[in-house]
């Protein structure tokens, strides 16, 4: 099977690593077909497509897209687009502005817990300031002793009921299907396993999401355990998802899985890599 992985991060958004570094790794590490999917940017896929054309690998557009649902911050992944389409383009900008104010608000809670300067501290790992993330603010925390990991981080800071966390409005999910959809590209879920869904919600969510043309969730991911996996292989082939593969790499020594390194696919799944 041709090992694709549909999934990381580059210096663009929240990754380590710049785009055309994240593609060569990902070629040194054996992965046949590779999209970047920065966060709300298509900024590094330039730069990643070049450098996975001299390393001899396949490549496919690719972005992940901030959505809220029903109070909840989700995540959709968009493949095979035309790049320079305008409405996509524009949604996504929509969605960036407002980041780095959302950001200064978050560095504003964590001040009335005693966590000060957290606004230039996230700031000073985001390459790119317009696409300040969690994520930033996370290796600001670990970095200045306030948490030992980024688990950590995430489990006691930035989350709902939790000092930082700052709501933000985000595109929805109509308006990142039709983005997708308009630019001729295909969705899926990113790891729907880490949503805060109880079951008969995660079913409400996948049949709204099919509703709307949604074709693919991911099963294989980076943040899924083995039941994880499972479930939504079941939940793929009960819906007729196609299904995808991605380790959500962020960057050496942070994220679990590197680039390419994860399980295949379970048997009898149709991979969303045969539509493009
Ligand atoms: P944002 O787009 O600003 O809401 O930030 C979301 C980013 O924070 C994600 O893309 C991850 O990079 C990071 N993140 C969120 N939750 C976790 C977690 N539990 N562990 C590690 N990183 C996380
Ligand atoms: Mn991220
Ligand atoms: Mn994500
Ligand atoms: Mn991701």
């Amino acid at each position: 099977m041709l090992n694709c992985d549909l999934h990381c991060h580059s210096t663009c958004s929240d990754g380590l690593l710049p785009a055309a570094d994240v593609a060569a790794r990902a070629a040194a590490n054996g992965v046949d077909l590779l999209a970047l999917t920065d966060h709300d940017t298509l900024d590094g896929l330039p730069a990643a497509q070049a450098a996975a054309a001299a390393a001899g690998m396949r490549f496919v557009n690719g972005v992940e897209v901030s959505i809220e649902w029903q109070a909840l911050q989700i995540h959709v992944l968009g493949y095979a687009f035309d790049r320079d389409d305008a409405a996509l383009n524009d949604g996504l900008a929509t969605i960036r502005s407002g980041r780095v104010e959302r950001a200064q608000r978050m560095a504003a809670e964590l001040a009335k817990v005693g966590i000060d300067g957290a606004f230039d501290g996230a700031m000073r790992f985001a390459a790119n300031p317009s696409l300040i993330s969690r994520a930033h603010f996370g290796r600001h925390l670990v970095d200045s002793g306030v948490c030992k990991d980024l688990r950590s981080v995430f489990e006691s800071y930035l989350v709902p009921g939790r000092p930082g966390y700052v709501a933000h409005r985000w595109a929805t999910l109509a308006d990142a299907l039709g983005w997708i959809h308009g630019a001729g590209g295909i969705a899926a879920v990113a790891h729907p396993g880490r949503y805060k869904l109880s079951r008969p919600e995660m079913r409400r969510f996948l049949t709204e999401y099919k509703g709307l043309g949604g074709q693919a969730i991911e099963v294989v991911s980076g943040s899924h355990t083995q039941e994880h996996v499972d479930t939504f292989a079941r939940l793929a082939r009960e819906y007729g998802f196609l299904a995808s593969r991605g380790s959500d790499f962020h960057g050496p020594g942070e994220s679990y899985f590197d680039l390419g390194r994860l399980a295949p696919l379970p048997d009898g799944l149709k991979p969303i890599w045969d539509a493009f």
